[in-house]
């Protein structure tokens, strides 16, 4: 009886001891099996890749912290083991940087697949385990790019067209001049790419360094040479006086501009420099805004009945008092008529941008197609809208003195991607013939 009694109280204590040591167990087993997965952060994630590409790999766990890492490359049936790490103490954070360059690989598909378990009892102490694909593309090989135009005759601030093929897709091509860049634009239905480029007026004495670049969407960089011919001409000088009177009636148009330069010489020396910079970056951007297709045709026209009174180049010195304040380059033609007289449209095309544009005042800008405009400056009177389609001759404003103009005239420039050039080459024929033609005739033959 006792005996009995106290076994089945030894039997009820072990009972209970079994069932606080499975409580314990099972409370043990839940405080370290956290179910909060390890973080995995692998960049870049884009498609295309070179063997220079670097992967930044970061994993964390603050929970129970990181067990294995483990990153592999696969291509093919091949599997290669990037890298591995078994940790023995508890580390929460790791980050490494990974590249291709020491392994064999095949251009084409590959991925890199990324295991990380961490420390936790989860999963029945398996850890809680993340498991990341990401798939690339390998591009080992530049873009090749195959001339399609040879002669390339230029002057110091003139236009040239090149004319080339490339054999895989770009994301970026065109001419480079030193830190000049000029996009080549393909035509519709065509394989082919036309460039519009300039040796920049800058280049006056000394020389330019003139290349394709093309960048394929891997981001191998091609540059390639092609034969070009200069021929050097020095750009006029002028002497420009500012009087007072010129600063009394323009520079109250330009306060806005500079709020606190109310010494008008000082409020001229800003506008002439800053905002002239300012202005020349805007033409760059318009520049970018252009059909895939020239617009134009024939020569450019030229404002009716009108003298030339100042010349594309001329290097500019600025006098106040007797004495040199600045020097700046002109870089447009401004052609004299009546006052008020009708600017017509120099060829066909799409107008680009309307409006102010601080030193030229109101401008007209015309898009002819693959980076090619015309731009009117000074303008008293604007016809036309943005977008608006202009066949040549058909007027779009009439002449003025609207920004840093000292009497009525038209300030008219020819743009290359939004890098002034000669409007001189684009009134003749002939050079348009013999330079410009000769290559968009590629385009039509090339399409066939
Ligand atoms: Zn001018």
């Amino acid at each position: 009886m006792t005996n009995r009694d106290s076994s089945s109280g030894k039997n009820k204590f072990f009972l209970v001891l079994g069932i606080l040591i499975i409580i314990g167990l099972i409370g043990l087993y839940l405080f370290f099996a956290e179910q909060q997965n390890p973080s995995v952060t692998f960049a870049p994630e884009k498609e295309f890749v070179t063997p220079d590409t670097k992967f930044d790999f970061q994993s964390r766990d603050k929970d129970s912290g990181l067990d294995l890492v483990s990153i592999h490359l696969l291509q093919g049936d091949k599997e290669i083991e990037m890298f591995k790490k078994d940790f023995d103490k508890k580390v929460d954070e790791i980050s490494k940087v990974l590249g291709l360059e020491k392994y064999r690989l095949k251009d084409g598909a590959l991925s890199i697949k990324i295991k990380v378990r961490d420390n936790s009892w989860n999963n029945w102490f398996k850890g809680n385990v993340v498991v990341k694909t990401f798939n690339y593309t390998l591009d080992t090989e530049p873009p090749r790019i195959t001339l399609k135009s040879y002669k390339h005759n230029l002057k110091v601030g003139g236009s040239g067209l090149v004319a080339f093929n490339v054999s895989e897709s770009v994301k970026k091509i065109g001419v480079q001049a030193n830190g000049y860049f000029f996009p080549a634009y393909s035509p519709p239905e065509s394989d082919m790419y036309l460039c519009f480029f300039s040796y920049p007026y800058e280049f006056v004495g000394r020389d330019a360094n003139l290349l394709i670049k093309a960048v394929d969407k891997a981001g191998n960089v091609r540059k390639t040479g092609f034969n070009y011919f200069v021929s050097r001409k020095n750009f006029l000088n002028s002497d420009i006086r500012i009087s007072s009177n010129f600063l009394q009636k323009k520079m109250p148009g330009f306060q806005d501009n500079f709020p606190g330069t109310t010494d008008k010489l000082k409020l001229f020396l800003k506008v002439n420099k800053e905002l002239r910079a300012k202005n020349r970056e805007k033409l760059l951007s318009v520049g970018r805004q252009t059909e895939k297709k020239p617009l134009w045709s024939g020569a450019f026209m030229r404002l009716p009945d009108s003298a030339k009174s100042s010349s594309f180049g001329t290097y500019r010195t600025y006098y106040n008092q007797g004495e040199k304040i600045d020097n700046q380059r002109h870089l447009g033609v401004d052609l004299a008529s009546v006052k008020g007289a009708k600017v017509p449209a120099a060829n066909a095309g799409k107008v680009a941008y309307t409006g102010w544009l601080g030193i030229f005042g109101q401008v007209v800008i015309i898009d002819h197609g693959l980076g090619l405009q015309s731009m009117y400056a000074h303008l008293s009177r604007i016809n036309v809208q943005e977008k608006d389609k202009v066949d040549k001759s058909e007027i779009i404003g009439n002449t003025g003195s609207t920004g840093m103009a000292g009497g009525d005239h038209l300030h008219f420039a020819i743009l290359v991607s939004g890098v002034p050039v000669s409007p001189l080459e684009w009134w003749d024929k002939t050079w348009i013939r013999n330079n410009i033609k000769s290559k968009l005739n590629l385009l039509e033959n090339n399409k066939e």
